[in-house]
């Protein structure tokens, strides 16, 4: 493992800057560190740790420039969401600091016993395999509860955002949170699996892609390990006749071409009711044709390259076969830099079943827009998808709403606004999108030991 690993400006194809992953000796010393912190860690009072996690949002405001700018060198998101994802991370910190005691109170029961009630124990050093798309955020969402709940955590993060990887450490190292509680582990997925398998790890949480989630939690299955995985997401975006068509457009648009299209909670399939087709398509399409694609470090831009060669090229060829099986592209040509990850902006409407547009999760600025008879039509549709994170209605009915949250199979459903993810809500997905939720109460109890406790 001396092989360097390095991170690449998408924007220009520069390398940026290069990495020593850590040595199977210094892979130990952290675990082993992280072990003997546990121990005092869980003795440490809630106030304590809420008032630790309080630092911690300071300190990611005080320096969201400077990360921010490290994050959209790193994987080429446009600068002010870069920010808008650091200063999230601190309300995260300040939600856990807030809400801790109460998320974790015990819980009473009435048996014939004295006292009976829930005690939740933190379980140890819990490992989070996390991705580049949000590389503060997704992180976060992890160690803000997890720290919370008096576990301590490791983070493997995606090869190509180490720098970012190492900034979070220092967010906690300056915080003054005890070395050991926070660990950034700087290696590849091949060493995932002995790390999961060692015993000094509980529990191991991951946001990424089905493939990596299938092989993290069949080796978390071996050991008897709780997991959680939140992999990738379709959402269906359904627009019936009562909706506020200017609404849903800007919606739309956002929910699509967020962090350059590589959401997991984006809307990726519209479906639109054929009443209101026409207009909202037109609407669709010029707003699309009007996006900024440029340079992610200027104010201005609204979709910048996408993170690596490989997720680019991987979109390209889901746009070729989708076109192929019989998609039609609505918006203009663009030209884009040929130096980077650059992809143009694009809807696809009316791809036929059996194409990516339908079947696959597509990471990036491309939306796939499909005309509806009626809301039975678009729900059959949205649940044909293996995925089921989150889920999309725009309606004023309320027999239609109610519908839609009945039946659409997804772990979220917003109404008359995008999908996003808040530290007051439950987020996780269903069927191929993953199991477990993150964040609000749930976040928190998700790496605990709910003990059961009965005094005669
Ligand atoms: P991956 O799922 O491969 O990467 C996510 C994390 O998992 C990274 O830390 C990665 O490490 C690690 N990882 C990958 N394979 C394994 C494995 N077998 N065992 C243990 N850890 C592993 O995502 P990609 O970057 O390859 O992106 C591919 C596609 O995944 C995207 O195009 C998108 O469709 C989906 N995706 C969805 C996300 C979401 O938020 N839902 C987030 C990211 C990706 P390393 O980088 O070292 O390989």
């Amino acid at each position: 493992p001396d092989r360097q690993v390095q991170s690449i400006n998408p924007a220009t194809g520069e390398v940026i800057e290069s990495f020593t992953p850590l040595t199977h000796a210094t892979i130990e010393t952290a675990l082993e560190n992280a072990s003997e912190r546990f121990r005092t860690w869980r003795n440490v009072s809630l106030d304590e740790r809420a008032e630790l996690l309080n630092r911690a949002a300071d300190v990611l405001e005080t320096k969201a420039a400077e990360y921010a700018r490290d994050i959209t060198l790193e994987m080429g998101k446009p600068l002010s969401q870069a920010e808008a994802e650091v200063r999230k991370c601190a309300t995260a910190c300040r939600h856990y600091a807030e809400h801790g005691a109460t998320y974790l109170q015990d819980e009473t029961f009435h048996t014939e016993a004295r006292r009976a009630f829930v005690r939740h124990l933190p379980m140890g050093p819990v490992l989070a395999v996390m991705p580049w798309n949000f590389p503060f955020w997704q992180v976060f969402r992890f160690a803000a509860p997890a720290l919370m709940a008096g576990n301590v955590g490791l983070l493997k993060h995606a090869s190509n955002v180490w720098r970012s990887a190492l900034n979070i450490e220092d967010v906690f190292h300056r915080a003054g949170f005890p070395d050991g509680c926070f660990q950034t582990l700087l290696i590849g997925s091949s060493e995932v699996e002995g790390v999961i398998r060692d015993n000094r790890i509980k529990a191991v949480t991951l946001t990424g892609s089905g493939p990596a989630g299938r092989s993290v939690a069949a080796i978390a299955g071996d050991c008897i390990k709780p997991s959680l995985l939140e992999l990738g997401g379709s959402d269906a975006f359904i627009v019936m006749p009562s909706a506020d068509l200017d609404k849903a457009v800007k919606s739309a648009v956002t929910a699509r071409i967020q962090n350059s299209g590589q959401s997991c909670i984006a809307g990726k399939r519209f479906f639109v009711h054929a009443d209101i087709f026409e207009a909202f398509s037109k609407s669709f399409v010029k707003a699309f044709d009007a996006l900024k694609v440029d340079d992610p470090m200027k104010a201005d831009t609204d979709v910048g390259p996408l993170a690596t060669l490989a997720i680019r090229d991987e979109l390209a060829d889901q746009i070729e076969r989708s076109l192929k099986g019989g998609a039609e592209s609505l918006t203009k040509d663009r030209t884009v830099p040929k130096k980077g990850a650059w992809i143009a902006p694009q809807i696809l409407a009316e791809a036929h079943s059996g194409t990516p547009s339908t079947d696959e999760e597509m990471f990036g600025p491309v939306a796939n827009l499909w005309k509806v008879s009626n809301l039975d039509d678009a729900i059959t549709r949205a649940n044909r998808s293996q995925f089921g994170l989150g889920s999309v209605l725009f309606s004023k009915e309320e027999a239609e709403i109610d519908q839609a949250i009945r039946q659409l199979e997804a772990g979220a459903t917003f109404v008359n606004s995008m999908v996003a993810s808040d530290p007051r809500l439950p987020f996780g997905g269903i069927k191929q999108s993953g199991y477990g939720r993150e964040l609000a109460a749930d976040g928190l109890r998700a790496f605990v030991n709910r003990k059961t406790v009965s005094v005669a």
